[in-house]
Order: C-alpha cells, then sequence, then structure tokens
C-alpha cells in the first residue's frame, strides 16, 4: 500500500480523499491554489503545497506544478478527484512517466472514453446497447447526413465528439434545419474542444438518466454497485441524485450491470467509472463514460457500504477488489442534494464569505463538505459548496431525513439553493419518483415565487 498520496483537487472532494487516506493510515499531500488557502483540508493536511495563483489554469490545471508538488514531498501517487486534470489523458502519462501512480484508468482508457464516437464503437463492440445513431464521426457530403438522419427518423441530435459538461449538442426537428445545424456544431466543437468531429444521435424524448458505478482492479475483477438516478438536471447539471433508481426492477439493472463489467473486462478498464444512459421504455442507450470518481459517488456508498474513494486508491496500489459481485447487497435508499453557493431562483453564482454555517446530522445523514462558519466561498471555482446525503430503509424515510436535513441546515452571508431542494422534496412528482430529464426544467419554468 501506499504512504503517500498527493491530492490533485479541492473543495470537498479533496477533503474525501484526505479522509480516505486517514481511514487507510496513508499521509495526504494537499495542494492549494492562493485562493484556497484557508481551506479546512489544508489546515488539517500534515502536508500541505501552494501550486500557484487562483485561476485554475495557473494552478489546479498546472500540471508541472502539481507534479512537481510530488516530487518534493516523495509521494509516491496522484488522485485527481473529478474536473479539473482527471479526465486528461496527458496528464495520467505525465503523472507515470514521471514515476508516480496515477489513481485511475490507463491514459489509454481514459483517451477512448474521452473521445465519445470512439467510446460509441468500443461499446457496441463490447455489446453494451447504444443511443441508434451514425456509423461513427459524420461525413462532409449532405446527401449522406441526410440519408443517416432519415434512417435514425427525426428529431435527432448532433453531438460533438470530444464535448463535455452539457455543451456541443443540437437537436434537430426537420430535414430543412439539418445541414446548417451541423455545421454549426461543428464549427462550434472545432473552437471549443480543438476537435470538429461531430455524430448523429435519435434525440430521445422523455429519457431519465441512469448510471451504472463499476470498481475494477488491474487482476482482471470488476463489480457493478447497482445504478444511480441522476435525472433531476437543469442544463444538464445534476442536482440530485438517488439510488436505486425508482421503479427499475432489479432484474432489469442486473442486465445492464453484467453489460458493463464485461464491457469493463474487454477494454481492460481499471479503477472507478461510470457508464451514463439514457432511459426509456424499458431500454437503455449507452451516452458516455466517466472514467473518474463521481460527485454523487456517495449515494452508492450509502446503499451498498462500499468506500468507493478508498477502493480506488487500494486497486490502484495494485490489491485486489476486496468483495465479488455476490457479496454487493443493496440495502436501503439515499438521495444527494448538491447544495450550491447560487441564487435558488435565479442561480447566479453567489461567491463570499460564510458568517455562519450549521450542518444537519442525525441517523443516516451524511454531510460532504468543506465548508464553515468564517469560509470565504472564491469566486474562481464551481459552485458547489458540498453535498448532503441521506439514507433510510426506504425512499420515503430517505425523503423524510432529506426534509429534515435540509429544515436544519444554516448558511449565512451567501445565497444557496437549498430554499430549491426544500421545495423539491415535497414536491408530488418528485416525491413519486420516476421523473425524467427535462422535469426539473419545466417545473422550474412554471415555479412560483
Ligand atoms: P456531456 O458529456 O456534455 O455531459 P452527454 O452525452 O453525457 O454529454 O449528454 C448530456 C445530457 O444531454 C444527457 O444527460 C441528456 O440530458 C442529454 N442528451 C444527450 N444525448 C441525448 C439523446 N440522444 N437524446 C436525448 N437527450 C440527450
Amino acid at each position: 500500500m501506499f504512504k503517500k498520496i498527493l491530492v490533485a483537487n479541492r473543495g470537498e472532494i479533496a477533503l474525501r480523499i484526505q479522509r480516505a487516506c486517514r481511514e487507510l493510515g496513508i499521509k495526504a499531500v494537499m495542494v492549494y491554489s492562493e485562493a484556497d488557502r484557508d481551506a479546512k483540508y489544508v489546515k488539517l493536511a500534515e502536508e500541505a503545497v501552494c501550486i500557484g495563483p487562483a485561476p485554475s489554469a495557473l494552478s489546479y490545471l498546472n500540471m508541472p506544478a502539481i507534479i512537481s508538488a510530488a516530487e518534493v514531498t516523495d509521494a509516491e501517487a496522484i488522485h485527481p478527484g473529478y474536473g479539473f486534470l482527471s479526465e486528461n489523458a496527458g496528464f495520467a502519462e505525465r503523472v507515470e512517466k514521471s514515476g508516480f501512480q496515477f489513481i485511475g484508468p490507463t491514459a489509454e482508457s481514459i483517451r477512448i472514453m474521452g473521445d465519445k464516437v470512439a467510446a460509441k464503437q468500443a461499446m457496441i463492440k463490447a455489446g453494451v446497447p447504444c443511443v441508434p445513431g451514425s456509423e461513427g464521426e459524420l461525413p462532409d457530403d449532405p446527401v449522406q447526413i441526410r440519408r443517416i438522419a432519415k434512417s435514425i427518423g427525426y428529431p435527432v441530435i448532433i453531438k460533438a465528439a470530444g464535448g463535455g459538461g452539457g455543451r456541443g449538442m443540437r437537436v434537430v426537428h426537420t430535414e430543412a434545419a439539418l445541414i446548417n445545424a451541423v455545421t454549426m456544431t461543428k464549427a462550434e466543437a472545432g473552437a471549443a474542444f480543438n476537435n470538429p468531429a461531430v455524430y448523429m444521435e435519435k434525440f430521445l424524448q422523455n429519457p431519465r438518466h441512469i448510471e451504472i458505478q463499476i470498481l475494477a482492479d488491474k487482476h482482471k475483477n470488476a463489480v457493478y454497485l447497482g445504478e444511480r438516478d441522476c435525472s433531476m438536471q437543469r442544463r444538464h447539471q445534476k442536482i440530485i441524485e438517488e439510488a436505486p433508481a425508482p421503479g427499475i426492477a432489479r432484474k432489469t439493472i442486473d442486465r445492464i450491470g453484467e453489460r458493463c463489467v464485461a464491457a469493463c473486462k474487454r477494454i481492460g478498464y481499471r479503477g472507478a467509472g461510470t457508464f451514463e444512459f439514457l432511459y426509456e421504455d424499458g431500454e437503455f442507450y449507452f451516452i458516455e463514460m466517466n472514467t473518474r470518481v463521481q460527485v454523487e459517488h456517495p449515494v452508492t456508498e450509502m446503499i451498498t457500504g462500499v468506500d468507493i474513494v478508498k477502493t480506488q486508491i487500494m486497486v490502484a496500489a495494485g490489491e485486489k477488489l476486496p468483495f465479488t459481485q455476490r457479496q454487493i447487497e443493496i440495502r436501503g435508499h439515499a438521495i444527494e442534494c448538491r447544495v450550491n453557493a447560487e441564487d435558488p431562483y435565479k442561480f447566479v453564482p453567489s461567491p463570499g464569505r460564510i458568517t455562519m454555517w450549521h450542518p444537519p446530522g442525525g441517523p443516516g445523514v451524511r454531510v460532504d463538505s468543506h465548508i464553515y462558519t468564517n469560509y470565504f466561498v472564491p469566486p474562481n471555482y464551481d459552485s458547489m459548496i458540498g453535498k448532503i446525503i441521506v439514507h433510510g430503509d426506504t425512499r420515503d424515510q430517505a425523503l423524510a431525513r432529506m426534509r429534515t436535513a435540509l429544515g436544519e441546515t444554516v448558511v449565512e452571508g451567501i445565497n444557496t439553493n437549498i430554499a430549491l431542494h426544500r421545495e423539491l422534496m415535497v414536491d408530488a412528482k418528485f416525491m413519486a419518483g420516476g421523473t425524467n430529464i427535462h422535469y426539473l426544467e419545466e417545473w422550474l419554468s412554471h415555479r412560483e415565487r
């Protein structure tokens, strides 16, 4: 096992990784930008290294600074967390070339999954069902493009191969709008992702977002840890996640979970990963794979008892998965609310000083957050300041616990979206379960202030 790991991230996930290291008896070296000097995990750290000024490009995305921080502190491995450099194949390569273990899959796996066309082709080969669409990248010839769209059937969605974060997508409802939409998406993709390749998929009208968590070691063992339902999204950003997904039979999940595990073995995947699917009329359609730990991993931890971050570290160190598929048991129901520093109605970011923080507690309540009273939320990064996660024997109990938890939570000095979560936890349709990916946006458009 490693003796020392460098945590190449910030915020709640940096603290989460630090906690996992403590449990494993590993020293965690924390890195921070000048804006994060006062972060809780930096103060708690035995060792911390400043890697640059506030802008991410100069600190959390600064590969040489991070690698030299690992060198000067004698760390053996680097945990990238999520976001920043976590899905950067070039970074994974540099980390390993510099003699450190990258806590994640191989650079090759990251590269394939980072190109959505390549990822889809790999999944089709591995027998994972995908959204019907073009075979690979779209050709230039308008006649061929029209023919492909016709065979898929309108509406279709044009997506950038290099896209991410909900950007680089365009829905097309009629043939008349097709060629223009392809041309525009290509131009945007070239500018934004440095890769003009686009592909086409059937646009599913009312899907849910269901994803499968997997864990794999370097000894060809892999398991799936059930599913998460992340359909509550605004602008393709998840804000509430839960597990299991309401109303989907266990054997339906098992069937797709087994496919994901088989795909992992086929591509030699290692570490934690998530297969994201759209789910409509009882069918799963693969959309992309995330090759890292995800924000919403705690809901899976709550229903399986598996510590995903600890397991990531253990398998990176070469250990075997400490459990088999048959030992994975799903118990109860978990819900996560992402707490964002933003206006709960207009969604404008609200950085600044937190004058009062009172986190919730009680049975089945978990809070993953790095904030504290008098903490200053820097304006330079993502607005998420923490996550409230609850577990109950049933979904109804989890909902009741979340309502209580949100009722106890106090954040003063900045605006947060807690008011929004409170409203959603008493919304009849959300409480019934199974809302689709458009539900939250529709709900927001009718919301009364
Ligand atoms: P990103 O990497 O930018 O997050 P994804 O491929 O994961 O892109 O898609 C993000 C979101 O876009 C999905 O969760 C879904 O809401 C929507 N979406 C993507 N593909 C389709 C599709 N074929 N039909 C309907 N909605 C889609």
